[in-house]
């Protein structure tokens, strides 16, 4: 027989992401309607670590869909990273009567989760996080948020670098993942746009390329860099060496993060709360909840960990063929 679970906690873990409060308003309002208790878990695992703890009831969710950012705050915690971390988070847990847990996070938060759940927490991952770099889901929270509020700051260096014909590179947060920039090249119609998965470090041909469209009379010339390549001030000087075209660089940062989370965020981040929460009812644990071929689903820890994402070849081509 399932464990029957009457008291989850909830934490966001990691980077935070627009669209973690709708998951987790939407995680203490199911929560709440299948008659569990709910409590936050403030600043992710050393929250847990340091019992800092919320009971949450109908209206600690109240006006907080349309909030950016995290209610519940994030950290990054090196203790949980530890056997004895772990090992004190669960016998924490049991001290408080939590028996469920729903983390909301990406890849590393989930290495947490699935040790939290070996230690007899049921726990669910959520994925949450901008870089989309979550192997076995399409889709990750605040994802959306981020590529569009870059795409609106781009738009907005578009108009001045046409001005002034120069040549502009847009560095876009994404870690190790190309994703953010991927879509915001495509989107914002960019020259070119350089992804750590494919970036050959050629950047005689970037020069070229600049060179030529000049040539084809182009008043601008727009680069998005994926923050996994970087260096984007120093490509800047020796594009502007090379070509004599001014250059400049322009690192977007952590205004990608914030902000009031898309509709699709908000949407989906309900979804995946609300899913997570089905889980913990039906007495399973260790599963993060996906987004794949159209549906929520949900894997094994252990096997989403181990999957393997990349750039879809299709939406590459696509984004250098329109932008030659
Ligand atoms: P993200 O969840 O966005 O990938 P991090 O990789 O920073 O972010 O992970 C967030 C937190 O998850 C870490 O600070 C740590 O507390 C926990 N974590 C990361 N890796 C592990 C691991 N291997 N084992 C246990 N906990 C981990």
């Amino acid at each position: 027989m399932a464990k029957e679970i009457k008291k989850i906690g909830v934490l966001t873990s990691g980077g935070d992401a627009p669209g973690m409060n709708a998951a987790i308003r939407a995680v203490v309002r199911t929560a709440l309607a299948k008659g569990m208790e709910v409590v936050g878990i403030e600043k992710g695992y050393n929250g847990l670590l340091n019992e800092e703890f919320r009971p949450m009831d109908k209206h600690s969710v109240s006006d907080i869909i349309q909030r950016g950012g995290t209610i519940l705050y994030t950290a990054r915690c090196l203790e949980f990273m530890s056997d004895e971390g772990v090992r004190k988070g669960a016998e924490i847990c049991r001290k408080h009567g939590i028996d469920g847990m729903v983390v909301i996070g990406g890849d590393g938060s989930f290495r947490g989760a699935r040790d939290l759940a070996n230690e007899g927490i049921n726990t669910i991952g959520v994925p949450g996080t901008i870089d989309l770099d979550v192997a076995c889901s399409d889709y990750t929270i605040g994802f959306d948020t981020a590529v569009n509020t870059a795409l609106e700051a781009i738009d907005k260096i578009r108009d001045t670098s046409t001005s002034h014909e120069r040549c502009s590179i847009i560095e876009v947060m994404g870690r190790h993942a190309g994703y953010i920039a991927l879509w915001c090249g495509i989107g914002c119609g960019a020259e070119d746009i350089l992804l750590p998965e494919k970036y050959d470090n050629d950047e005689q041909e970037l020069i070229n390329h600049i060179i030529d469209g000049r040539k084809k009379g182009k008043k601008h010339h727009l680069i998005i860099n994926a923050e996994g390549i970087g260096h984007s001030e120093s490509m800047a000087r020796r594009i502007e060496a090379a070509t004599g075209i001014e250059t400049r660089a322009t690192i977007l940062g952590y205004m990608q993060r914030g902000g009031s989370p898309t509709c699709t965020d908000r949407v989906y981040a309900s979804m995946m709360g609300s899913y997570a929460v089905e889980l913990l009812s039906e007495g399973k644990s260790n599963r993060v909840v996906a987004h794949s071929k159209g549906k929520f689903v949900d894997f094994d820890i252990n096997e989403a960990l181990e999957m393997k994402k990349n750039i879809d070849e299709y939406e590459f081509l696509v984004g250098e063929l329109l932008s030659k």
